[in-house]
């Protein structure tokens, strides 16, 4: 049976290499440079499967790949629905933030009850992060450069992930506040776990045993 793994370019797929290659897994073609989805591995009977950051949840669930490797933002906004998620691998780690302009008071926005406007990709962890605080927001859907929102009157506030701050810095945006530390985790398809129990196991000891390593 084949092992399939759903990976992201970029980030995720530039720090789990490394993972990957301790355990046995290296790509045939260069993920980055082949236009190829589905590449083989010199590891037997594994694949990689390349979705994009937010897809790899999705194929995981419906079992498409066995394995995947998503951030815990993302993992958030799917739901984890159908996902074992044994393991945290440490890695593309940063913030999930509230961020608005440098001349916006937050504090007495939401002290005054104000119904906040956000801009984010991350519309459900918005949701339930301000519906936990009591404050009324309309989340605004977008798919990327949440920081152009509030310079030009779209949102009040975005919801994003932070990394060194510097995108912020230089849009004149100033985190407020921290919704959740982020950083990737392995999961797995609950099915798969148990039809494929032999092969998927040494796998995710491997990745266990690499990321600890790696620490
Ligand atoms: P920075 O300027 O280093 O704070 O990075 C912020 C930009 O990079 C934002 O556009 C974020 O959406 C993106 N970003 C930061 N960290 C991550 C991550 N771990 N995974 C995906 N995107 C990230």
């Amino acid at each position: 049976m084949t092992i399939g793994i759903a990976l992201s370019k970029g980030r995720i797929l530039e720090e789990t290499a490394p993972l990957l290659a301790r355990v046995g897994i290296r790509p045939k073609d260069h993920p980055e440079r082949t236009r190829k989805l589905v590449v083989e591995t010199e590891r037997p009977g594994v694949r990689l499967i390349i979705v994009r950051a937010s897809d790899a949840p999705t194929y995981v669930q419906y079992g498409a790949a066995d394995l995947g490797i998503a951030g815990k933002d993302v993992l958030r906004e799917h739901g984890g629905t159908g996902l074992y998620q044994p393991l945290d691998l440490g890695i593309a780690a940063c913030r999930m933030m509230v961020a608005v302009r440098k001349d916006f008071d937050y504090e007495a926005a939401v002290r005054q009850g104000a119904r906040l406007r956000i801009a984010t990709k991350y519309v459900q962890v918005t949701r339930e992060h301000f519906a936990a605080k009591g404050v009324h927001v309309d989340p605004i859907r977008l798919y990327g450069s949440m920081e152009l929102a509030p310079l030009v009157g779209l949102a009040d506030a975005i919801v994003d992930l932070v990394s060194t701050g510097n995108t912020l810095r230089a849009n004149n945006l100033v985190p407020v506040e921290e919704i959740m530390p982020v950083s990737a985790r392995l999961i797995v398809n609950q099915a798969a776990l148990k039809m494929k129990r032999a092969q998927l196991q040494p796998l995710i000891e491997a990745f266990g045993e690499a990321a600890r390593r790696a620490r």
